[in-house]
């Protein structure tokens, strides 16, 4: 009788790849890529287009709650959307670039990380 150890078989290595947005690690064949490099699966795919539907842009950043005329008077209103814990979010500049650094793991294999954030 051998040892159990010996009489397991190898298991099948199979790439996976994270999906931008829930994180999770899935076999490349089911993923989309979406637009230069972003790969999303199937099931955050159907919340996508649900909550681009849904989503309405409140006028305050959503991390640091500093509404968008407190910003405007420093000089930089822009607000960056985000797809934060399963929901879209708009986060202010000095938020983005928090966010941004938070999710190096994301944000540097995209285009965007690459050229923008220079992750
Ligand atoms: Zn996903
Ligand atoms: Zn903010």
């Amino acid at each position: 009788m051998q040892p159990i150890d010996q009489q397991r078989m190898a298991s099948p290595i199979i790439i996976s790849v994270q999906c931008f947005y829930c994180s999770k690690w899935f076999p490349e064949s089911q993923l989309r890529t979406i637009g230069e490099s972003v790969k999303m699966c199937e099931a955050c795919q159907h919340k996508h287009m649900k909550n681009m539907l849904e989503f309405e842009p409140p006028p305050y950043c959503q991390s640091c709650l500093t509404t968008t005329q407190a910003l405007a008077a420093r000089g930089d209103d822009r607000l960056a959307v985000h797809y934060k814990d399963g929901i879209y979010q708009v986060l202010c500049m000095a938020c983005d670039a928090v966010y941004v650094q938070q999710r190096k793991d994301l944000y540097a294999r995209t285009e965007f990380g690459y050229k923008e954030a220079k992750l």
